[in-house]
């Protein structure tokens, strides 16, 4: 439940908000039950004072990006569940081959209005189906390249609701973390460093990276992409088939028979069903081969 006062801001904000609203409407797993309220947030001035609210009243709230990289449980999330749209949506040049964007940007916006400027650098992120900020936070990268190897800064809200800037190394990147990472901090924009190219380049290395995934990738099922972070020297996907687990499911979650690493929602697969086969996966490659998977995908919910 929110309170009334809360739901007045929003209303108030010129927000676009559903209230009781399904998040399997929101994830790419097309999983997860109720939220108090679903809210997209179209300035900074309304983000402040929402969040700020929740903070006096203890209402919980989760930033969202396009919800690609989430399991959310079936009893759903207290609280507000807030996307940056509006004005985190705008894209830019901001000075010598720089891209800035708001948070809320999807990184397919972003590859785009990087093609047309000639500018070269982001074709990694062609595909990924999220927003800056999610990419961001989680260090995303395909096919040799990585969030790391382009961001050069970004503003985010702090604990007390300060605007304050990162830049370059402070972002802390590693493999599927940044400096953002597990902390309660909103990423409001970033400034990406791309470098002259030919558009006919960057159009043919766009097209062969969406022709590599949908080869391996099961595209036409929901899911969170590679559910298991790569383990050392090892893939996740090729552990997985080898332990047999290829195309096993509970309910209507299954390991994608064509790429191992994903598991896909063949239709009404609950939360649950996602987890109790997540850790049959992790229990058999243990026993079967000693490693650990480590979970990619973020749970949230109650
Ligand atoms: C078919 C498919 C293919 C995929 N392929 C890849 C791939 O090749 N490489 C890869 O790395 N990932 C891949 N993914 C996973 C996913 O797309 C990425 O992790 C992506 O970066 C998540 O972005 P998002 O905006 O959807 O974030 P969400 O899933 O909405 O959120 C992820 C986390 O980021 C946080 N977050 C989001 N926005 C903000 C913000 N503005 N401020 C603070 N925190 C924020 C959320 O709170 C959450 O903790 C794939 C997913 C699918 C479904």
């Amino acid at each position: 439940m929110i309170s009334e006062k809360l739901k007045n801001l929003i209303i108030n904000e010129d927000c676009n908000a559903y209230f009781d609203e399904p998040m399997s409407l929101h994830t790419s797993f097309r999983i997860g039950g109720k939220t108090d309220c679903f809210c997209e947030v179209n300035t900074i001035e309304s983000l402040k004072k929402i969040i700020a609210l929740c903070k006096e009243e203890n209402t919980e709230y989760f930033i969202i990006g396009l919800g690609s990289n989430l399991l959310v449980s079936d009893a759903g999330m207290d609280g507000i569940v807030i996307k940056l749209g509006g004005d985190f949506e705008e894209i830019a040049l901001d000075g010598d081959n720089i891209i800035k964007c708001g948070a809320g940007v999807s990184l397919a916006k972003l590859c785009l209005f990087a093609k047309n400027k000639g500018l070269g650098g982001a074709e990694f992120a062609w595909g990924i189906p999220g927003s800056v900020g999610g990419a961001v936070y989680m260090n995303a990268g395909a096919y040799g390249g990585e969030m790391k190897d382009i961001v050069v800064s970004s503003h985010y809200l702090d604990e007390d609701s300060n605007i304050r800037e990162m830049i370059g190394d402070m972002h802390d990147f590693s493999y599927r973390h940044s400096f953002y990472s597990d902390k309660k901090l909103t990423i409001l924009d970033v400034c990406v460093k791309l470098s002259p190219k030919n558009k006919n380049e960057i159009f043919y290395l766009m097209q062969d990276t969406m022709d590599k995934r949908k080869k391996k990738q099961p595209l036409n099922r929901p899911s969170a992409g590679s559910v298991f972070k790569r383990p050392k020297d090892n893939y996740a996907a090729a552990l997985i088939e080898n332990c047999g687990l290829k195309g096993v499911s509970v309910g209507d979650a299954q390991v994608s028979e064509k790429h191992s690493g994903f598991i896909v929602n063949n239709g009404k697969a609950k939360a649950e069903d996602v987890k109790a086969l997540i850790s049959k996966v992790q229990s058999v490659v243990k026993e079967k081969t000693g490693v650990e998977l480590e979970c990619e995908v973020k749970f949230v919910g109650k």
